[in-house]
């Protein structure tokens, strides 16, 4: 096999509840995943040694040396194999970047389905998820797909039943925002509120919503811990989340750490009315219609998942 191509989805949390900051400097959160139909493409190509390049619309803003995700993913899979391996790795970046929605994790966990095809070594889906655990907490929502509830620091997974397809609009903001200042920042405002930081909680409306495809009490569900100190760092979101909300979307929320805002519409029509109405009237200079769930890459692949 000279070349494997895999397409990975970009995520959205319908839930991400922050617990109180732990000694380690993580917290310990209740994130509910859900990946949607905005993709990277990652093409592995046979050779020497590990590169990488990027194509597409947000290529400028991504690293390209040893700190690219899908390097390090390829590089941490050939560890694991024991044995030195070599692949090109090309991006098509379609996920924005350091928009919250697991963009770098996205080409990880596709350099790892990718290379584990290339180089032959059919490794379960299983380790890959080790693997993936270790390259970064949203790696292994990444390599799974469709609807989960992480908990842990997000990487221990438990998939979700969804009873039908979501339809969304993804609001896409000039430059990003680092998810370890939007941390810092929501630790900053609880300490300076002083109000005492609850343990984290599945939402078991949110989780019967999402079991039922109910839309609207999908959107009347939808939470953020992330969003005070998202908005405190870019209050220009404010106003693109009320628009929207202007606009009829049953939820309107920031996705994980920004600035990327996400609202869910009734159905496919609505989303497109929806992203047509935030760009024409500037309350957002790029809006994308998308839905979910969809598969992770692993489907469709070599890769053997148990059941
Ligand atoms: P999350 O939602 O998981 O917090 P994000 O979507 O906000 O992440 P990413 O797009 O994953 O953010 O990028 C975060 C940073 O990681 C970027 O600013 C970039 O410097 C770096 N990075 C490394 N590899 C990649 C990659 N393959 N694609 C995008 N960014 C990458």
């Amino acid at each position: 096999m000279s070349s494997v191509t895999v397409r990975v989805p970009a995520k959205v949390n319908v839930q991400l509840s922050v617990g109180p900051l732990r000694e380690d400097g993580y917290h310990d959160l209740v994130n509910v995943f859900h990946a949607v139909s905005i993709f990277d493409e990652v093409v592995a190509k046979e050779s020497e040694s590990i590169t990488v390049s990027v194509t597409g619309k947000w290529s400028d803003q991504v690293p390209v040396d040893d700190s690219n995700l899908a390097i390090r993913a390829a590089r941490a899979l050939a560890k694991h194999a024991g044995r030195t391996y070599g692949a090109d790795l090309i991006i098509q970046k379609d996920i924005p970047v350091a928009g919250g929605m697991a963009g770098g994790s996205a080409d990880a966990a596709g350099a790892l389905v990718a290379c584990n095809e290339l180089w032959g070594l059919g490794l379960p889906f299983d380790d890959l998820m080790e693997i993936a655990g270790d390259l970064g907490s949203d790696v292994p929502f990444s390599l799974l797909g469709g609807t989960a509830v992480g908990t842990g620091r997000g990487e221990q997974l438990t998939e979700l039943p969804t009873g039908g397809t979501f339809h969304w609009v993804f609001a896409l903001a000039d430059g990003g925002l680092s998810t370890a200042s939007v941390y810092a920042e929501c630790d900053r405002l609880r300490k300076a509120s002083g109000a005492e930081v609850p343990w984290p909680q599945l939402n078991d409306s949110l989780v019967e919503a999402l079991g039922t495809g109910d839309a609207y009490a999908l959107g009347a569900h939808l939470s953020n811990d992330l969003q005070p100190a998202a908005l405190n760092l870019r209050p220009e979101l404010a106003p693109t989340l009320e628009a929207g909300r202007q606009h009829g979307a049953l939820g309107a929320i920031v996705s994980g750490s920004g600035p990327t805002c996400a609202f869910l519409a009734i159905d496919a029509l609505h989303a497109r009315d929806l992203a047509l109405s935030l760009t024409t009237t500037g309350a957002a200079h790029t809006a994308v219609a998308a839905h979910g769930p969809v598969n992770g890459p692993v489907h469709g692949t070599a890769v053997p998942r148990r059941h």
